[in-house]
């Protein structure tokens, strides 16, 4: 049940089907210059895909780090299209054997951008495929089976991998050593969000005044993916219950109907918050034994949760473990002083 909790939540930083599909792809910025913030990131790019345009070369390989619905997809995108390429998507489960993404490789058209997404999920035998079409753009083939097997070294043409992973240090050291590039994305700051809501809803036709779109901005986590589903959740309020503007009355009246607080959490994070100060006496309490508490996996707590609570500060790491900080104490309506607060917090729960 918590599983699907998650899954379903509207400030999902995953991407879920239904209705995104189409809408999702529609608000791709295809340009460098539609790319909205990131600012380090984009110009380092414009740089090294100059410069390999001027060479004539095919670009670097990169990787891409970040939590979800960043922009990693769209950059790649941007990326092939800047350069003149065709972009092939996929991701790191979706290849199960060495012999598919030999099969992939050997199809790419030069200069062609393979985007892996999840790459760290990689097996560690497909990998190993990938070490010499990164390096030397070849790949080893083995015909037959037992002792008269024998392997023949097949040339690819030059083609750029980029590569998407939330987290580079889930990846292994001779694969993030390939890469030349590696570039991190941030979260991004409201006013950037807000340029997004605006830029959205100019191709989606809906009609939003700029306090409405700051006020999604604010409450998006910082991710471009959840700002896109708030404003499309907040125009149906806008149409139903106002005169289809998207005011900042009626975001606030919507978010609040969607229960995303005025700085972006939901009832999941209040549940991992008042987890570790109900639970933990506000922690230090350690990542696997908070997973276990709320039935959540670690990993997505530390790519997904973890990311947005530590940007607004709710949430401190230290050696020992996760800690709430007073001003997360303070959100919930709790006094950080009060050793009382998970009898309080219990209490409510009652
Ligand atoms: P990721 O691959 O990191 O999970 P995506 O590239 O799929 O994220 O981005 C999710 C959505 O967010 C895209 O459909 C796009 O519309 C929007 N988006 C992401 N980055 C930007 C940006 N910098 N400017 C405008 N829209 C963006």
């Amino acid at each position: 049940m918590i599983e699907s909790d998650f899954e379903n939540r509207i400030v999902s930083t995953t991407f879920q089907g239904n209705d995104d599909g189409d809408i999702e792809d529609s608000l791709r910025p295809r340009k460098m210059d539609e790319y909205i913030g990131q600012t380090k990131a984009k110009e380092n790019l414009r740089v090294f895909i100059e410069a390999a345009k001027g060479r004539g070369e095919s670009l670097d390989h990169c990787l891409l780090y970040g939590p979800p619905g960043l922009g990693k997809t769209t950059l790649a995108g941007i990326i092939a299209n800047e350069m003149g390429v065709n972009l092939r998507i996929t991701s790191g489960p979706a290849i199960e054997k060495p012999g598919d993404l030999a099969s992939l490789i050997t199809n790419l058209q030069p200069g062609d951008v393979l985007f892996i997404d999840e790459i760290h999920r990689l097996s560690r035998a497909v990998e190993e495929v990938l070490y010499p079409a990164m390096e030397d753009y070849a790949v080893d083939i083995i015909i037959g089976k037992g002792p008269s097997a024998r392997s023949i070294r097949l040339d690819l043409p030059r083609f750029t991998l980029i590569g998407a992973t939330t987290r580079a240090g889930q990846i292994s050291a001779p694969l993030r050593d390939r890469f030349g590039v590696l570039m991190r994305l941030e979260l991004y700051k409201p006013e950037e969000l807000r340029d997004i809501v605006l830029r959205s809803a100019e191709i989606l036709g809906i009609p939003v005044d700029p306090s409405g779109a700051m006020e999604i901005a604010k409450r998006s986590r910082g991710t471009p993916r959840i700002v896109n589903r708030l404003l499309k959740r907040v125009r149906d309020f806008a149409e139903v219950r106002g005169d289809g503007v998207v005011t900042r009355e009626i975001a606030d009246m919507a978010l609040a109907a969607l229960e995303v607080d005025h700085l972006g959490l939901d009832a999941v994070d209040r549940r991992m918050l008042e987890s570790i100060i109900g639970n933990f006496g506000g922690g230090p309490v350690g990542l696997e034994t908070l997973a276990a508490t709320i039935g959540e996996e670690s990993i997505t707590l530390e790519d997904v949760y973890e990311p947005y609570l530590l940007q607004i500060g709710f949430l401190s790491r230290t050696p020992r473990g996760r800690m709430v900080t007073p001003a997360a104490y303070r959100h919930l309506g709790l006094n950080p002083n009060n050793s009382d607060c998970g009898q309080i917090l219990f209490e409510d729960v009652k």
